[in-house]
């Protein structure tokens, strides 16, 4: 679980986050919900430990972490084109990501595979990355997120530009391995339909504060803020 007290980091004096505060349950999909520059991804780094916060706290499965290296939190992290190794095939990208985590060498090859399968990637160990699709790259990153079996799956925009047909199949096996492994996981997205299709529940997101929370249907039925009214509204 994730819980987000008073929440507030600032950049040149002005909060890009807004005190925000939101408990994600063990096992739940939450997604982050915003238009652009609304502070998504600075909350997302936040809850990782890749920036630090001016106020608040922040808890991992009730552990504070507020002051904790991002390493040390260990999340399991997923960005738009987050890079893989070009000049690495698909098994020694994930292979990497196991020994820096120093796991012995006869566990690895196991966990490879184990790996590859909840991404829906079996037997493409030895393609490179060029070799693959945008979507198929980006089920590799998130095998490689899993690799140190994190208790929580940070994915900030994690479909990029890929195209309707792969967005919706990395969609499934995202949903999927989550499901599977039961992990909490916190998604950031500016696109409503990819959040409604994946969340349990939604944060939507303005101007750095955490506006509303709710299950899908229940946000879409009755938003309590006429923000989240006009940006549900505003697609369909
Ligand atoms: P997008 O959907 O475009 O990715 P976002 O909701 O993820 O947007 P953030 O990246 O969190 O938004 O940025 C929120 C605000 O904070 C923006 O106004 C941005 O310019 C500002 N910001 C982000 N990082 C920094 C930084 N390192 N220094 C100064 N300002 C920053
Ligand atoms: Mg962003």
């Amino acid at each position: 679980s994730i819980t987000l007290d008073q929440v507030t980091k600032r950049y040149q004096g002005s909060p890009v986050v807004n005190d925000v505060s939101v408990d994600v349950g063990e096992g739940e999909f939450f997604v982050l919900l915003g238009p652009s520059g609304s502070g998504k991804s600075t909350l997302l780094r936040a809850i990782a430990g890749l920036t630090g916060v001016d106020h608040g706290r922040i808890a991992l499965h009730g552990r504070d972490v507020t002051h904790i290296s991002a390493r040390q939190r260990g999340v399991g992290l997923v960005f738009q084109n987050y890079a893989l190794f070009r000049h690495m095939t698909v098994g020694d990208n994930i292979e990497f990501a196991l020994r820096v985590r120093r796991m012995k060498a006869a566990d690895r090859l196991a966990r490879r595979k184990e790996l590859l399968r909840l991404v829906a990637l079996e037997g493409m160990d030895d393609r490179l990355p060029t070799q693959l699709s945008g979507g198929q790259q980006q089920r590799v990153a998130v095998a490689r997120a899993l690799a140190h079996k994190p208790q929580v799956l940070l994915l900030d925009e994690p479909f990029g530009a890929l195209d309707a047909k792969i967005r919706e199949e990395l969609r499934r096996t995202i949903r999927q391995v989550q499901r599977e492994l039961n992990i909490t996981t916190v998604l950031v997205t500016h696109d409503q339909e990819e959040a409604f299709a994946l969340a349990d529940r939604i944060g939507v997101m303005n101007l750095g504060r955490l506006l509303e929370c709710g299950k899908p249907d229940e946000l879409y039925a009755r938003p309590a803020t006429r923000f989240v009214a006009t940006f549900l509204g505003a697609a369909n």
